[in-house]
């Protein structure tokens, strides 16, 4: 019988690549937290029906990602693809809108789309995502791009770059698309067929096709930008000039769309060109209509996703914790010394030092071999002398040299050359 492999575009995440797991996760808590933002923690599976209504029947996400199947008893669950909608459900089921206004929220987890595997593009992923309900004022959009720059760069990674849009009102939109959908029907010989589709029941999708020939024939597309309503213009304007105060550079970019009615106003993405084809580091931007439209009261919001499997690709060595300072490896052997060894290790760890033995290691050698496979900075040499004497050598992996200390007492003296190094 052959061996059972994992699935094709869902990885393991090994030992080895935890601790840069870490440093993102452990950065994007404090900034969320920095910002007020208070961490959700969503079902990983929903009703379709939420992803279908709020993220839209038009979508990449819904026509071709999903990962549904029917329940036992033939209800159609969804993995969760996104965010977004688990969040806007759980705010709207447990009558939040009831409590002052704003609320913030951030979440963090595996997200599933069922995409071509490649670098930073898998089935199974992870995403940092940020939603703050009920400000409908131009800073809010402001701080949700600040917090996402904020930490990307907090993170050292290369050349970041904001590119923002505004998709006006849904009355902005609709006066928009026939003017689009005139300008695509000349170019239709140049799309894809995706495209072509997409043009009649969708239009506004088209602009952010991948495909080269259609960003070639759209070019030159009429920009929603210029047929923005007096108030559209001003929000955008406010969002530019509130980045412009905080020192956050950005780049117009009038092909950024969202073709969702539930979406407005300010739309944003960063992307990095250390990524190759996969640019995208995260993206976000206004849903002033979502709640509603998920059958809640009407609440602005505005919020973003992060990919974290982008993040990791890109995260400098030189931000990941140095090897195991502090560690140390205890070289118990002979009878004696094996016994209290075993005393020892469980005196270090419950003092919260970090302590390692290879219990398999019978000769001196074999220990020292294992603590330096293992990168210890010191080793805790215990043989019978050393356990007839009540006492311990203390060597210094690095420098070899070694000192006495008394076997009781070890880990607070331990504890304070820790705290003092
Ligand atoms: P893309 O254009 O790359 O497909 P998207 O528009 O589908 O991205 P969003 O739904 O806006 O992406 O998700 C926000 C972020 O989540 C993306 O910018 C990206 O970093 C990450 N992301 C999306 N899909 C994947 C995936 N399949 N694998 C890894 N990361 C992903
Ligand atoms: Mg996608």
């Amino acid at each position: 019988m052959g061996i059972i492999k994992g699935i094709k575009g869902v990885k393991d995440i090994l030992p080895e690549e935890t601790p840069r797991w870490h440093v993102i996760e452990d950065a994007a808590r404090r900034w969320a937290s920095c910002y007020g933002y208070q961490e959700i923690r969503i079902p990983i599976f929903e009703l379709t029906a939420l992803f279908a209504r709020s993220i839209g029947a038009t979508t990449d996400i819904v026509e071709k990602e999903m990962y549904t199947f029917p329940d036992r008893d033939g209800t159609s669950l969804t993995l969760r693809p996104e965010g977004t909608a688990g969040t806007v459900r759980a705010f709207i089921e447990h009558n939040r809108a009831a409590d002052p206004l704003p609320q913030k929220f951030f979440y963090l987890g595996p997200m599933f789309r069922h995409e071509r595997p490649q670098a930073g593009r898998l089935r199974q992923f992870h995403q940092f995502g940020a939603e703050s309900f009920g400000t409908s004022d131009s800073r809010a959009d402001v701080e949700v791009i600040a917090l996402l720059w904020h930490l990307l760069s907090s993170l050292s990674l290369p050349d970041l770059t904001l590119e923002i849009n505004s998709l006006g009102s849904s009355g902005d939109r609709a006066a928009y698309k026939p003017i689009l959908f005139a300008f695509l029907s000349g170019q239709a010989s140049r799309l894809c067929a995706n495209c072509r589709r997409r043009m009649e029941t969708n239009p506004l999708r088209v602009l952010d096709c991948k495909v080269p020939d259609c960003r070639a024939a759209t070019e030159s597309a009429p920009r929603l930008i210029d047929h923005l309503s007096p108030e559209a213009r001003i929000h955008f304007d406010q969002v530019l000039a509130g980045l412009v105060s905080i020192g956050i550079p950005y780049r117009l970019n009038h092909r950024l769309v969202r073709g969702l009615d539930y979406y407005c106003l300010t739309s944003f993405e960063i992307t990095s060109n250390h990524l190759g084809a996969q640019n995208a580091v995260g993206a976000g931007g206004r849903y002033d209509g979502l709640v509603e439209a998920l059958g809640g009261p009407s609440v602005p919001a505005v919020g973003f996703a992060l990919g974290l499997e982008r993040v990791s690709l890109m995260l400098p060595q030189a931000l990941l914790p140095s090897a195991r300072e502090g560690l140390y490896y205890v070289a118990a052997f002979g009878e004696n010394g094996a016994k209290l060894g075993l005393v020892l290790l469980d005196e270090l760890r419950r003092a919260g030092i970090s302590a390692q033995c290879d219990y398999r290691a019978i000769t001196l050698k074999a220990h020292l071999r294992q603590a330096d496979r293992l990168k210890c900075r010191f080793a805790i040499l215990l043989g019978d002398d050393e356990a007839a004497r009540g006492s311990v050598i203390l060597r210094d992996l690095d420098s070899k040299a070694q000192e006495v200390y008394p076997l009781a007492g070890l880990s607070s003296v331990l504890k304070s050359r820790t705290c003092s190094s």
